[in-house]
């Protein structure tokens, strides 16, 4: 259990840790900066990592949203603040259609106007690759904290998660792919005969899902599983853990 603990204080670290770096990288993860690159024919540092982003989908779910987002990270820090579970599936759509209506969409759009993409800028949208330095970044910047910070102190636990993240819904359709050719990825398994019903993974889980329920039918597939660990570290009974085999 003691090493299990470890594993999350890990966890914790690098999603903070990615947070207080933010202000370096967040034009990595920022949809205008991406578009704006897009509409001159430049593929941005952003933009090729939400294709890894994808492509780390394809075989790790979404792994990213809990050991690496800076998002994520800010949002767990506001568990001080706010620790109310988010009501399942209530408004998850909604992150769909901002997915459609500022990536998917704008993106293809600014791609054909530009006559598709005719170079490589990693360093596009900022200055020597820090982003905050570049003029005016500082407005897309706030913005993006104006976001977490709203939906994780008014919806609950990782409310931007739920409802908001176009990111998000990225890895959603790269897991929904792996699902259904069902190649070998990282999941969560359980053997619901060792549940005691304690309740502590779904009172852990970090994005509110009935994990109780889960392992009772022996069913740990949810697309707003973020695959942190968390319930397979806080399980008494060890009956929740990491499997990589389909
Ligand atoms: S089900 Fe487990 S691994 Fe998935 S988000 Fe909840 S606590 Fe994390
Ligand atoms: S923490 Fe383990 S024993 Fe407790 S309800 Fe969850 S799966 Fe069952």
């Amino acid at each position: 259990m003691k090493n299990f603990i470890y594993r999350q204080k890990l966890r914790k670290a690098l999603i903070i840790f990615s947070f207080v770096l933010l202000p370096a990288t967040f034009a990595y993860i920022s949809c205008p900066i991406i578009i704006g690159g897009a509409s001159e024919g430049i593929a941005s540092g952003g933009l090729i990592v939400f294709v890894l982003i994808f492509i780390s989908s394809l075989f790790l779910g979404r792994l990213w949203c809990g050991w690496l987002c800076p998002g994520g990270g800010l949002q767990e820090i506001y568990f001080q603040i706010n620790n109310k579970q988010v009501k399942a599936g209530r408004l998850n759509w909604f992150k769909y259609l901002v997915f459609m209506a500022i990536i998917l969409v704008p993106l293809i759009s600014a791609i054909h106007s530009a006559g598709g993409i005719k170079s490589i800028d990693l360093f596009y949208g900022t200055e020597d690759g820090i982003s905050i330095a570049k003029a005016g970044a500082y407005t897309i910047f706030f913005v993006q904290i104006a976001f977490f910070t709203i939906f994780a102190l008014l919806a609950g636990k990782r409310g931007f998660c739920h409802y908001f993240c176009p990111i998000a819904v990225i890895m959603i359709l790269g897991r929904k792919m792996r699902n259904m050719l069902a190649w070998p990825a990282l999941h969560l398994s359980a053997e619901k005969d060792r549940c005691s019903d304690c309740m502590r993974c779904s009172k852990n889980c970090p994005m509110s899902l009935d994990v109780n329920i889960m392992v009772r039918q022996e069913s740990m597939e949810d697309s707003e599983c973020i695959l942190c660990g968390c319930c397979v570290d806080v399980c008494p009974k060890r009956a929740i853990r990491y499997a990589l085999v389909g």
